[in-house]
């Protein structure tokens, strides 16, 4: 399978300063910090800031 860039991604869960999102496509979960870094496409994050 190809490697998966993750373009759409939803919050799984949150604390004070931590966020972790899961993949859409592969299901695999990051935090959400470290994957800033990557290209996120920011959609769900703005929609809750
Ligand atoms: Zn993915």
């Amino acid at each position: 399978m190809a490697e998966c860039k993750h373009p759409r991604v939803r919050i799984v869960s949150r604390d004070e300063d931590s966020e972790f999102v899961e993949c859409l496509e592969c299901g695999e979960v990051f935090e959400s910090s470290e994957f800033r870094d990557m290209t996120i496409e920011e959609t769900k994050l703005k929609n809750e800031s």
